[in-house]
């Protein structure tokens, strides 16, 4: 029998589609097993400042179908000193929290891990980031509505390529991580993509450009903003090889982050956010709740922040090959 009776809930980390689902399910959950839920605002900020609020049932309605996040997110600067987590800590025992839920990435949960080595409290972490750079989990919350809205944005930017016969490079967000730009660019038909995990072949990328000029008047080159060099750059390379080539670029933003959850990234948010309350009523702490292979498993802090760096090849190989 857990001796937990009250348990708070924070979104932390970049916001990502998806999240809302999580903090509902976070919430209902608790509720379902008799516990006091409480919503910390902004991120660790809330909890360092005390921006604490009481859930219920109904302050969840109506929230699984939209973007961003209702108990806001913030990148928190005090929550990285000692002194920030010990106010933290101060707020957590004032209001007689047992446990939290943590939704976010890689700074998420090394924040969350030190906080249980200082002051001893369970956490569970839910993957939140529309990066899917977290390992123990084989997609994370937010990953599924970005590559969508990324593929809605590329297909339209493709028509307009298409029409005046144009390559575009379209720069997609994934700092560290190329699976944004690897999967939106298998499903786009796009000629090559540049992932921040592998070195870039420029001859490669010359001549396959210059061989499917016979097949296509549009090119589509998808960049991952982390790669090394960034659109631009790989414009003026391939506006300088082939200067008759009418060469634009895109940066798609922040629309990436935004918009409805998609129904995977709501199924995904609901599974874990159960997985996750379940899972420290079972004792847990220190871990992730994670999807592998279709079931919910749980992963420690430690291990799931080493990012992914090793890319599939076989993505990687298909777009070479269909790109003909
Ligand atoms: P995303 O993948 O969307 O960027 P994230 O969780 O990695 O999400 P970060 O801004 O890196 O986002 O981290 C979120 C918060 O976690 C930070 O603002 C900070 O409060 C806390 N955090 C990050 N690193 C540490 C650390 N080394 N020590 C304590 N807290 C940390």
């Amino acid at each position: 029998m857990s001796t937990i009776k009250n348990i708070a809930v924070l979104t932390s980390g970049g916001d990502a589609p998806g999240m809302n689902a999580g903090i509902r399910a976070v919430v209902r959950t608790g509720i379902y097993h008799g516990l006091n839920v409480f919503g910390i605002r902004h991120g660790y900020d809330g909890l360092v400042s005390g921006d604490i609020i009481s859930m219920d049932a109904k302050s969840v309605a109506n929230i699984i179908q939209r973007g961003g996040t209702i108990l806001k997110t913030a990148r928190s600067e005090e929550f990285k000193t000692y002194e920030g987590r010990k106010k933290a800590y101060e707020n957590v025992k004032s209001l007689n929290i047992d446990a939290l839920v943590v939704i976010g990435g890689d700074g998420t949960f090394t924040g969350a891990a030190k906080f249980i080595e200082e002051f001893d409290i369970p956490i569970i972490g839910m993957p939140g980031t529309i990066d899917n750079d977290l390992a123990g989990t084989d997609f994370t919350i937010g990953y599924d509505t970005a590559i969508n809205t990324v593929v809605d944005a590329v297909d339209k930017i493709r028509d307009t390529a298409e029409s005046h016969d144009r390559v575009f490079i379209i720069e997609v967000m994934g700092r560290d991580s190329g699976l944004i730009a690897l999967r939106s660019g298998i499903s786009t038909g796009a000629e090559a993509v540049l992932i921040p995990e592998l070195e870039v072949d420029y001859d490669a990328i010359m001549k396959r450009l210059d061989k499917s000029r016979k097949n296509k008047s549009s090119r589509i080159i998808i960049v991952a903003e982390g790669d090394k060099e960034g659109g631009l750059v790989v414009a003026d390379k391939i506006k300088s090889n082939f200067p008759n080539y009418d060469v634009r670029v895109s940066i798609l933003g922040h629309i990436q982050r935004g918009g409805k959850p998609s129904c995977m990234d709501r199924v995904l948010a609901s599974r874990l956010g159960v997985g996750a309350v379940e899972g420290l009523l079972e004792g847990r702490r220190g871990e992730m709740a994670g999807l592998i292979s279709g079931n919910v498993t749980f992963t420690p802090f430690s291990k799931a922040i080493k990012h992914i760096n090793k890319i599939n090849t076989d993505l990687t190989r298909i777009v070479e090959i269909l790109s003909l």
